[in-house]
C-alpha cells in the first residue's frame, strides 16, 4: 500500500467522542445515579426499544431534572433503567452549564402498552407519558444529524441498553442478574458472579491493488438495496487475530488472498453490539469469485470508474458518518457524491 497510508493518521471515529467522559472511576459511587439524578446540571437520555427520544430541534433529546420528576429511582429496582453515561464539560456540555452529568433512562419495551391490564405498566403512568411525548429516532438515522457528542452519547446508551436487556439472566445457571456499578456490570443473584458489557469486534476493510492500476475492491451483499457496494467486512471468530480475520473474510467472500493488512480506525456499532474495525489490505491475487451466499457481486474501480458511477447513480455508497464511507474515501482520496 501506498506510504500516505502508514504516514497518515486514522480515519476519524464516527459515533465516539472525546468531549464526553465517560468517568469511569465514579461508577462505583454510592448511589451515583439517585444523586445525580437530582442536580440541575445533569441531563438524561432516553432509550425505548432501542430508540432514542428526539428533541423539537431534531437533536437528541437532553432532559432536565425536572422532566423526569415523576419517573421511579433508579434504587427501586429495573423498571426502568438507569445508566451514569459520564460527564463533560466545554464543547460536550449543555451550554452555560458546566459541568454536565450524563445518564441514560431506559424504559421497558411496554411502557407504552395501551393494555392496562399488563402487570405494572399504567398507560397514564410517567413512563407512558415519556414514550408518547417524544418522537424516537434510531441511532443510525440520528447520528448523522446531531453533534459529535450528541452521537457519542446516543451511542453508549443504546449499546449499554442492549447488553442489559440480553443479560438479565446469568449465561451459566439461568438465575436473574442484577444491575450495578451505575450500569456499568450485572451481578448473578445464585453465584454473585459479575458480568461485564461485551463487545464483539467486526472487521471491515477497503481492499486495494496497485497493479495494473490502483484499485479498489466493493462488493454488493445479498442483503442490500440494488446498485449498493460497500467494502467487505466480518466477524472476528473465537481464537483468531484481526489481521487473520480480514485475511479469512476476503478469501471467503470473493477468493482474493492478502498480505499486508494495515489499521486504519474504528467505530462502535451497537447493532446490537459490534465495533467495526477498519482496515486498508492489499491483494496478492485480483480474480473474484463472490460466494453467491454473502456477496452476490463483487467489482474492481479505478477512481475514474468509482466517481463515474457514484455520479450516475449505477453505485451507491454507504452512508456519510460510516467507518465503510471514510475508508473509500480515504482511498479515494477526497468525498465523492450522494448519500
Ligand atoms: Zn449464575
Amino acid at each position: 500500500m501506498s506510504p500516505d497510508h502508514r504516514a497518515s493518521r486514522t480515519l476519524p471515529q464516527p459515533l465516539d467522542a472525546a468531549a464526553v467522559d465517560r468517568a469511569a472511576h465514579r461508577r462505583t459511587e454510592p448511589h451515583l445515579v439517585s444523586r445525580l439524578r437530582g442536580e440541575a446540571t445533569t441531563r438524561t437520555v432516553l432509550v425505548h426499544r432501542g430508540r432514542l427520544a428526539v428533541a423539537h430541534d431534531g437533536g437528541l433529546a437532553l432532559l432536565p431534572p425536572g422532566d423526569l420528576s415523576a419517573v421511579p429511582a433508579p434504587d427501586d429496582g429495573e423498571r426502568p433503567r438507569w445508566f451514569f453515561l459520564g460527564e463533560a464539560t466545554g464543547e460536550g456540555a449543555v451550554s452555560g452549564r458546566a459541568p454536565t452529568s450524563y445518564l441514560a433512562l431506559v424504559l421497558p419495551d411496554d411502557a407504552d402498552a395501551e393494555d392496562v391490564d399488563i402487570e405494572g405498566v399504567d398507560p397514564a403512568g410517567p413512563l407512558a407519558v415519556l414514550v408518547r411525548e417524544h418522537p424516537w429516532s434510531g441511532l443510525r438515522e440520528l447520528s448523522p444529524r446531531v453533534d459529535p457528542s450528541q452521537a457519542a452519547l446516543a451511542t453508549e446508551a443504546v449499546a449499554l441498553a442492549a447488553w442489559h436487556a440480553a443479560h438479565e439472566r446469568c449465561p451459566r445457571c439461568g438465575e436473574p442478574t442484577t444491575l450495578e456499578n451505575a450500569g456499568w456490570t450485572r451481578r448473578c443473584v445464585a453465584q454473585g458472579t459479575e458480568l461485564y458489557p461485551r463487545t464483539d469486534p467486526a472487521v471491515i476493510m477497503a481492499v486495494v491493488r496497485d497493479e495494473p492500476e490502483e484499485m479498489l475492491l466493493l462488493g454488493h451483499a445479498a442483503h442490500w438495496p440494488e446498485r449498493r457496494f460497500s467494502t467487505l467486512a466480518g466477524y472476528v471468530e473465537p481464537g483468531e487475530s484481526l489481521e487473520n480475520a480480514v485475511r479469512r473474510e476476503v478469501l471467503e467472500e470473493v477468493g482474493v488472498d492478502v498480505d499486508e493488512v494495515a489499521y486504519r480506525g474504528s467505530q462502535p456499532w451497537p447493532f446490537p453490539a459490534s465495533l467495526m474495525v477498519g482496515f486498508v489490505a492489499r491483494a496478492r491475487t485480483t480474480e473474484l469469485r463472490p460466494d453467491g451466499v454473502e456477496l452476490t457481486d463483487a467489482r474492481w474501480f479505478t477512481r475514474a470508474e468509482l466517481e463515474r458511477d457514484v455520479r450516475s447513480g449505477e453505485v451507491l455508497l454507504p452512508g456519510h458518518g460510516s467507518i465503510a464511507r471514510a475508508l473509500v474515501e480515504e482511498w479515494f482520496g477526497g468525498a465523492l457524491p450522494g448519500a
